[in-house]
């Protein structure tokens, strides 16, 4: 019961939009790390033993509002419009001005202002890309730059110019170490963005092989069974009817025969690309092996896809091929096509389709034989 009051909690805080649960998070923890910020800086101004000025807490006041107006521009979608709807820029921005502005206050503990420093600027080395990182440890150089030399010039006796000097000159050697390391950082993560992107490329490429013929382009075996297997599901799920057709094209091994095994690969790649035309869209029509094909026809009863077939059959019939050495050639396919009948299996289907092209092959071929 407590975990889902806190969780009731998270989302009202958060929302349920994971991105957007994302940039609140990291708002949250600049949040966090600004409180951290606040109470020390009261702690230094307390042990200062000098009278707090009068911007503690107009600072205090700002530098926590400023997140909470981050937090309202994120959670009410606000921020959305722009590219980067996290302000992450904008925070980190913001949290180096606060630490610069603490710094001037912090008095003999203004030290403490340099690790709230780096860890800002790494966040913005992990958030941000390598350019606005860099932009952002020179605009942290500079905002610091000119904290300490505005405070060596007001109040010399806390500020000792020398004392600003070194601080300043430390941070002028640290912030390029950081950049290098911000470059080097880069480097890593676009070769970690490269490298899934080829990954990406090579699982759709496997994908590809897995489930096409090579030759013609069409559906393997192996995912034509599986597309058969979905059929029959969701055929015995909504009442529906679905046909199988077995295509063979006639008398092919002339064809090899008289002008070449190329030429009969050209033969089955045009006869692949026509046959595809010829059916309807959701229609699959599959290379089975060698010069065999499958047809699909989901959701379809008889009489349709009769039709179907038959304008496969005379339109295959209709081809004129042109092979090397510019001689045409024509052909003709043998269907049996039925339909699937509720309590069978694929395999009884398939082996009555089989059934029926044989008959169609000795009736004398380029036809149909239907059941
Ligand atoms: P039918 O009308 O009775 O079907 O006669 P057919 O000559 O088509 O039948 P058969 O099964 O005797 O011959 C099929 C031929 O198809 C034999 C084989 O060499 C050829 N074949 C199978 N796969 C390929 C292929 O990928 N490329 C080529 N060029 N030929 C193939
Ligand atoms: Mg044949
Ligand atoms: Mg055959």
């Amino acid at each position: 019961m407590a975990m889902s009051h806190f969780r009731r909690l998270g989302e009202l805080w958060l929302g349920s939009d994971p991105a957007q649960r994302l940039r609140l998070r990291q708002n949250l923890l600049a949040v966090a790390l600004m409180g951290i910020s606040v109470a020390m800086l009261h702690y230094a101004v307390h042990i200062d033993g000098r009278p707090a000025g009068p911007w503690l807490w107009p600072w205090t006041v700002m530098s926590l509002g400023g997140l909470a107006l981050v937090y309202a521009a994120i959670r009410s979608g606000w921020s959305l419009r722009f590219a980067d709807p996290s302000l992450t820029r904008e925070q980190i921005a913001f949290a180096i001005a606060a630490a610069a502005l603490a710094y001037a206050q912090a008095g003999a503990l203004r030290g403490a202002c340099f690790p709230a420093l780096m860890l800002t600027l790494m966040f913005g080395m992990f958030q941000l890309r390598t350019r606005n990182a860099h932009a952002m440890g020179v605009y942290a150089l500079l905002v610091f730059g000119l904290v300490m030399g505005v405070m060596a010039w007001v109040d010399p006796m806390h500020y000792p110019p020398a004392v600003e000097l070194g601080h300043f000159m430390m941070l002028a050697c640290v912030l390029p170490a950081g950049a290098v390391l911000t470059t080097r950082l880069g480097h890593i993560r676009r070769r970690l963005s490269d490298q899934r992107k080829e990954l990406e490329r090579t699982l759709a490429q496997l994908q590809a092989i897995a489930t096409r013929d090579e030759l013609t382009g069409l559906p393997n075996r192996r995912q034509m069974q599986a597309l058969m297997d979905q059929e029959l599901l969701r055929s015995l799920r909504h009442h529906h009817d679905f046909c199988i057709a077995i295509v063979d094209l006639d008398h092919f091994k002339r064809v090899n025969d008289e002008h070449g095994h190329a030429a009969g690969d050209t033969v089955l790649r045009a006869f692949a690309q026509g046959g595809q035309t010829a059916l309807r869209g959701t229609d699959v029509l599959a290379r089975w092996g060698g010069e065999e094909f499958l047809v699909l026809l989901p959701e379809t009863a008889m009489p349709p896809a009769v039709a179907g077939m038959e304008r496969l059959r005379q339109q295959t019939a209709a081809l004129r091929i042109a092979i090397d050495g510019g001689t045409q050639v024509a052909i003709t396919v043998s269907i049996g096509l039925t339909g699937h009948r509720r309590g069978d299996t694929l395999a009884q289907t398939l082996e009555r389709a089989d059934q029926l092209l044989y008959k169609a092959k000795a009736e004398g071929r380029n036809r149909t034989c239907i059941d």
